[in-house]
């Protein structure tokens, strides 16, 4: 953990003391920076600013940097420090409006100090996944799906899971983009979302109504990204469970599709698998929607079409390029199979392998070894040296 930065501002009145990296503190301790904050604010009886957005805290009032290193030693005594084995491996979670310690490192399962001021705030602001009250390690988790794709629905897990439906809520209610997609890493933590999951949270938690706006910020690209990323069938089955049969974004879907292939999102091989039926999806998933999924491959195929002409357009071009290469490979040739005799003559007479020939459009510079520049007509001269009758100045 980094030692926290305090900087004291102001006089009088407006004397304020700023935590300069009380967000990267934090986040070396797994918890919200505001806990902290306001931790402190209760320790010291003092008013506290936080902006989120600008990475902002601070404290009214001026405290001194001992008091507040002994303060956060008491914070992390109680909300990270597990109280049985003492590794920082706690988690916080919520059952029956209380909180309890979860510890990663050694199972226990304890009712938190509900004494601090802060604890109400922490119940009312929870971390993500806090309200999965079942240990990790005593019980099954609460989401439970297999890896595998089989063929059987999964009854253990659906969209109405009281956790993603918490989770939900939290991506909902945080209109920073930023945060919004660092929330969504950190249910990676619990590794008990899979891609599809992810996916769907993504959509319908963070773009929802919006995909198309945060579409154009990069910020919202790299969240994209992320989820997409080794998943692009968990990636369509989520769009399309959010998207899809929703008749206000029928006209969208191929522009959205086209912004998916653009940014690398989705590949031209996951499309022409799509378009194929090859794609291997997961219907045992909670977000599959077999409908759906077909909604929006109908509406998309105004992409898809552009795709495959684009492709064929590509695959022309190629072949062009073959037998523009076909053609130099002849000229090659035709060079090399001069007469030995003329190629000497044309050695004397141009000092042709000393000097540097610099061919310009129709005309033909040549630099001496003395420095003169020579120039000629660059037709005369390259069908000296090639003896090719016809000799075109652009097949160069
Ligand atoms: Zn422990």
């Amino acid at each position: 953990m980094p030692a926290l930065k305090i900087k004291v501002e102001g006089k009088g009145n407006g004397i304020r003391t700023k935590l300069l990296n009380l967000f990267e503190v934090s986040r070396s301790l797994g918890v919200p920076p505001e806990y902290p904050l306001r931790y402190f604010g209760a320790e010291f009886g003092a008013i506290i600013e936080f902006k989120q957005s600008e990475q902002k805290a601070m404290l009214n009032g001026s405290v001194r940097g001992e008091d507040l290193k002994n303060s956060l030693d008491h914070f992390i005594e109680k909300f990270v420090l597990c109280p049985k084995c003492k590794y920082p491996e706690i988690s916080i979670r919520i059952k029956k409006n209380e909180l309890y310690s979860d510890c990663k490192a050694c199972g226990e399962f304890r009712k938190m100090d509900m004494s601090h001021k802060i604890c109400n705030f922490i119940l009312k602001s929870p971390p993500p996944g806090a309200t999965k009250v079942t240990p990790a390690k005593k019980t099954e988790p609460v989401i439970t799906k297999p890896k595998s794709s089989g063929k059987k629905k999964s009854k253990a897990l659906t969209l109405k899971n009281p956790e993603i439906v918490e989770c939900l809520e939290i991506l909902t209610s945080e209109p920073e983009l930023a945060r919004a997609g660092e929330i969504l890493t950190n249910l990676t933590v619990s590794k008990d979302y899979e891609a599809d999951i992810k996916a769907y949270l993504m959509f319908k938690g963070i773009f929802n109504n919006n995909l198309i706006v945060h579409m154009s910020n990069p910020i919202g690209i790299q969240i994209l990204k992320n989820v997409a990323n080794g998943f692009p069938e968990d990636f369509l089955i989520s769009f399309a469970c959010v998207y899809g049969n929703d008749e206000a974004w029928k006209s969208k879907i191929s522009t959205v599709m086209f912004h998916f292939y653009n940014n690398d999102l989705l590949t031209e091989e996951v499309f022409d698998n799509w378009i194929k039926d090859d794609l291997e999806f997961n219907e045992a998933s909670p977000v599959y929607n077999e409908q759906a999924l077909n909604w929006i491959k109908t509406n998309a195929s105004e992409f898809l079409e552009w795709l495959k002409n684009a492709e064929e357009e590509e695959e022309e071009a190629k072949e062009e390029e073959v037998i523009k290469e076909v053609e130099e490979v002849k000229i090659e040739e035709i060079k090399a199979e001069k007469p030995k005799t003329e190629e000497k003559d044309l050695e004397s007479n141009l000092k042709v392998t000393e000097n540097k020939v610099v061919v310009e459009e129709s005309r033909c510079i040549k630099i001496e070894d003395n420095g003169k520049v020579s120039e000629s007509n660059a037709k005369d001269l390259m069908s000296q040296l090639n003896n090719v009758e016809d000799f075109d100045i652009d097949d160069i």
